[in-house]
């Protein structure tokens, strides 16, 4: 069945609230790239939504999912638990930033990870308030939309969100928010809105993820580490976008001078497969009373061993390092070819989690970035855009992207930009 005839069925047959950015169905995919039902080839530089870091199908991920399909696929562990569960806490326990004991959590979604993250908070310190910032993503459950800095279209329709919730600039020196400006709003905020006595968390992500691929400066992270530690705050990293080499260390958080108190991942945590979690200082992790946290599917089986694979790849196949040599290949291209368009105002990001921000007449333009993805799309290479202003295209290729697909790419990102400057 062709793109076209199945385009027509999904929009008769779904909710348009769930918005699909192209008209392509896929049919199979490897590593770095998709063909879909009309049997073109794309190089896949969505990985989902930043789910794949490891590559579509990596072998290793395939085969262990294999395997634990031959043994079991569900029996809940809240019923009856099994070992990999165990081992993959005792993992993420030793990996995840921060000193001391840790536990863990598993669940299945980012969104799930975030709210329970904040359960935790709450159980932990028995206060509730929570501190997000502009431009945040944290999901679109009830807490996660309510966390997220972003109305359009996140809130949009779907009425009172859950209380105590505030949001203090994120500080973004590119558009005029100095992290001195960021902390003095969160400096207001505990004088006109809410006591910090009273707060439970401040929630960040170390990478703005949806929000535009800003980076959160390092002495931005210590500053909320200080006041955090001065009011009893605890820090929460949400790391689901960021996490797993993605930046060229396992965690976001290793580029900073301070730890967080819990950490929540999901996304390229199993490579494809829904998993996610919370790890964080074990006598917090404790807080909720038994039966308080969980879910009948966290923590399925094919998750938890698709995650260890994940883990054993980025450890043996050096994924941080090429992470590095990927991210400055791209970010080279794109400032060689800065040159001849103007429209690039800023190129950046950690690793491999990179972007590139458009503007046009002096403003930011969602219009050139939406351009520059069609002309990709038209030419077999699948990007996403991001940014409060939507000006920002994001690349989010599997860091296990061969040399020669991902040469080919970076050839159809350069004739793309080009393209949308005539378009
Ligand atoms: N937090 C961050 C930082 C994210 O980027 C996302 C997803 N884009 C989420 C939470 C929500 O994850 P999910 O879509 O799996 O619920």
């Amino acid at each position: 069945m062709s793109n076209a005839e199945i385009e027509t069925r999904r929009q008769a047959a779904m909710s348009r609230g769930v918005g699909v950015m192209t008209q392509i169905y896929a049919e199979r995919a490897e590593n770095a790239e998709i063909w879909d039902s009309d049997g073109k080839r794309y190089i896949d530089f969505a990985s989902g939504i930043a789910v794949l870091n490891t590559g579509h199908r990596h072998p290793r991920v395939i085969a262990a999912v294999k395997a634990q399909l031959d043994r079991f696929t569900h029996t809940c562990h809240q019923v009856v638990p099994y070992e990999n569960y165990v081992a993959l806490a005792e993992r993420l326990n030793a990996m995840v930033p921060g000193e001391g004991p840790k536990k863990s959590i598993f669940v299945t979604t980012g969104a799930e990870a975030v709210e329970n993250a904040v359960k935790i908070a709450r159980a932990a310190t028995g206060r509730q308030a929570v501190v997000a910032f502009t431009g945040g993503f944290h999901g679109r459950t009830f807490m996660g939309m309510a966390l997220t800095g972003k109305v359009v279209p996140y809130k949009v329709g779907f009425g009172a969100m859950p209380g105590d919730v505030f949001h203090v600039p994120f500080p973004v020196e590119l558009h005029g928010m100095s992290v001195q400006k960021s902390l003095d709003a969160l400096g207001y905020l505990f004088k006109a809105d809410v006591d910090p006595r009273r707060v439970a968390a401040i929630i960040v992500e170390p990478v703005q993820g949806e929000g535009g691929f800003y980076e959160a400066p390092r002495e931005f992270m210590s500053a909320l580490r200080r006041i955090c530690d001065e009011h009893g705050i605890l820090l929460i990293a949400d790391e689901v976008q960021t996490g797993f080499a993605r930046t060229g260390k396992m965690f976001a958080m290793e580029h900073h001078e301070v730890a967080p108190d819990l950490t929540t991942m999901a996304k390229s945590l199993a490579g494809g497969f829904p998993l996610a979690a919370v790890t964080g200082r074990a006598e917090l992790m404790d807080g909720p009373a038994p039966g308080g946290l969980g879910g009948t599917y966290g923590g399925n089986p094919l998750g938890i061993a698709a995650a260890h694979a994940v883990l054993d790849v980025i450890e043996e196949e050096g994924l941080c390092d090429r992470a590095n040599q990927l991210g400055s290949r791209l970010k080279q291209h794109l400032s060689a070819l800065r040159e001849d368009v103007p429209e690039i105002v800023d190129i950046r990001g950690p690793g491999f989690m990179n972007a590139v921000e458009f503007n046009l007449g002096g403003a930011p333009s969602a219009d050139f970035a939406n351009r520059v993805r069609a002309e990709a799309l038209a030419r077999g290479l699948l990007l996403l855009t991001c940014g409060v202003h939507g000006n920002v295209i994001r690349f989010l290729s599997p860091i296990t992207i061969q040399d020669e697909v991902f040469t080919e790419a970076l050839g159809l990102l350069e004739e793309s930009i080009r393209a949308a400057r005539k378009g």
